[in-house]
Order: structure tokens, then sequence, then C-alpha cells
């Protein structure tokens, strides 16, 4: 039996066993994704549910070195929608039945930010009588704001880690008050206090990555339980210091075929989570997303961010900027999903099935 076989036959699978199944390659890899594949659908079936994405805003108060739109950056038009256009965005989400929205921003924390998003999702549960979902992704925010939130509407929060290992995070993040790893993981803590369905993520291919992080950053994944991951390829931005280490970066197909591991693995390790095909993978791959779903994510994510403002939230390099709100494009990624083998789970938020186990559990 090859060892990817006995590590697949493995009910507890150890971080050497991990960093294999990321390496694997040919044949291996196939048995390898083919089995995250039967167990996705096993464990979260074979629907796959979308998640309008909104991002309205690209201001922002930090430096990440990896990050297109960071404060620094002064070649970016810095834009922040109107609440009209977030919401005619959300109306399109919910006409359409998407069922969810995600909403996306750089991270601020003043006062004002903090009640124009509590205003924004009471507005979006009244204007689709309750029935649209909010994910939120707006960065680290103390308990308080945190519940606040939730309170308007909020059920679940996407906040990635961006990398485990402490010692990498310090690489690609300025050394200062804000820029806290330790912080950010209390911020997880908090959510997940509070009661939101909580996910994370991490860059797959960064400068100074290994093997033992990745397989780390999966661990750490289920070590703090969580419910959602959204993780994709590292694609560098020249306008940003990181991108100084771009000669130690693998080809850009390597890093694409890594993550489709790491998502795999990570089917394996937590089979009852919701996982997002980044559309960091499709900036590489046209097909990337539905590359994704086949190994194991079951959550895709159109960008419905008013298309004025799309070129402006250039994250990476080669970030798509395509419509995805027409009618049209719609039945096109439909389409495609359905070529893939899946179905889409329309009106339903298809929430993580392992939130509601582990609250189960301990209520
Ligand atoms: S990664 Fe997020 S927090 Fe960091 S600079 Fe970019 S938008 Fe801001």
């Amino acid at each position: 039996m090859s060892n990817v076989s006995r590590i697949l036959n493995k009910s507890d699978l150890q971080q050497s066993d991990l960093v294999q199944l990321l390496q694997s390659e040919g044949e291996e890899r196939q048995k390898f994704r083919e089995k995250a594949r039967v167990i996705k659908i096993q464990e979260v079936g074979d629907k796959v549910y979308f998640r309008g994405l909104v991002e309205f805003s690209n201001i922002c108060a930090k430096d990440c070195l990896y990050c297109g739109i960071r404060k620094s950056n002064e070649k970016v038009l810095r834009y922040n929608a109107t609440d009209d256009e977030i919401l005619a965005a959300c109306r399109l989400a919910w006409e359409n039945r998407f069922a969810s929205v995600v909403l996306q921003s750089g991270e601020l924390s003043s006062p004002a930010f903090v009640k124009r998003v509590d205003g924004l999702l009471k507005k979006i549960k009244q204007l689709s009588n309750n029935e649209l979902g909010v994910t939120l992704s707006c960065g680290e925010q103390t308990r308080e704001t945190y519940r606040r939130w939730f309170e308007s509407g909020a059920h679940r929060y996407l906040l990635r880690i961006e990398a485990s290992n402490q010692e990498l995070y310090n690489k690609i993040h300025p050394h200062t008050k804000i820029h806290s790893w330790e912080k950010r993981k209390e911020a997880l803590q908090f959510l997940r206090e509070t009661g939101y369905q909580v996910g994370t993520g991490v860059m797959i291919g960064l400068p100074f990555q290994t093997m033992e992080d990745l397989a780390g950053d999966l661990l750490f994944f289920k070590s703090i339980d969580i419910d959602m991951c959204g993780m994709g390829p590292y694609i560098e931005h020249e306008d940003t210091p990181l991108y100084q280490y771009r000669h130690l970066l693998k080809t850009k197909q390597e890093r694409f075929e890594l993550a489709l591991n790491m998502i795999a693995a990570l089917r394996l390790l937590m089979p009852d989570i919701n996982i997002a095909a980044a559309t960091a993978l499709q900036a590489i791959d046209p097909q990337g997303r539905e590359k994704a779903l086949a190994v194991g994510a079951n959550v895709i994510m159109p960008n419905l961010t008013p298309s004025k403002y799309r070129k402006e939230y250039n994250l990476y390099e080669d970030k798509p900027f395509s419509e995805e709100g027409t009618e049209q494009q719609i039945r096109q990624l439909e389409e495609s999903i359905r070529l893939s083998g899946f179905g889409v789970g329309y009106s339903t938020w298809g929430d993580s099935k392992h939130f509601f186990r582990r609250t189960r559990q301990t209520k």
C-alpha cells in the first residue's frame, strides 16, 4: 500500500501525514482528492451555496505587508459605497435566491464605522423580510462590537488568521500593536463566544512558508474548532513590501495545486465544515473555483460589489473584476457548477453543519 493510501485510512491525521498529503502528486494526489470529494458529498451534500460578496469599502487602518489596499499604498483610490449601493447589491442577491451576502471591508474600528455596519445589518434584514443571511468580514473588533453586530443580524464572521505560525505571521505584518497575532487569535475567540459561525483561513504559498507551516495551519483550524474556512493561493502585488521576496515564491500553478491540496486535506480533517472556493483560485485558473468544489469546497462567493468600485478592491494582482451579478452570469456559473457534478442550494442559508453539531454538544 502506498504511503498516501495508508494515510487515507487513518482516523487521526498528524502533521507529518498532512505534509505528505500536501506534497502528493500524480495518482496518489488523485486518490487523495477523490476521497475528499466523497467525504464532502457524504458530510455536507452535493449542493453549493452562494454568498453574494459586497466589498463595500477599501479604506483600511492597517498595513499588512502583502495587501494591495494597505493603508500606505497611495496609489489606491479609496472608496466607501453608499448605503443605497450596498442595499441594491443585497437586493440583487436576495432576488436571485442567494439567501446570503458577505459584507467585506478594510479594517476600521471608529464609532462611526461600527454604527454604520450596525445600521446596514438592520436595513438588510428589513429589505429581505429577514430572509438574507449576513456574513461579516470587517476585521478585528472589540467584544462589544461583535456582540452589537450579532444582535443586529449578522450570524457568520470571517476573520482570516492568514498564517497560524506566529513567526511567519510576524514576517508578513508590521510589528505594531494593531498587527498582533495574539490579538487576532483573541478576536477569533470573542467571535466564537458571541455565538457566530466562525470562519478563518490562510494564504497558501507565501514567501518563507514551509509545508510544515501549512500542515500546522490545518491543525490550528481543528484546534480552534472553526465552522468555516476560506483560503486561497497567495498572489503577490507589486505595490506591497512583500513583493521584494517574489523570487522565493513557487510558480502560480504550483501555488494553485497546493491550495487545492489544502482544501482536500481540510475536508478530510474537518468533514462537516463549510469551505469556500476562494476568488484567488480564479485569478490563476478561470475554472479554479469549480476545481475547488471537486476536492472539497462547498461555498462560492459571486462578487456583487458595484462595478465602479471593483478595480479599487485590488488585494492582489490579477484579481478578477468581471461582473457576476447579471442574470446571464448567474446562469453561466450555475451551469458550470452543474457540469462539475453539483447543484446550487438556492433560497437556503447553507449554514455550517459543524456549527450546529458543536453548539448542541456545548449546550
Ligand atoms: S489584509 Fe485586511 S487588514 Fe490588512 S491591510 Fe488588507 S484590508 Fe487591511
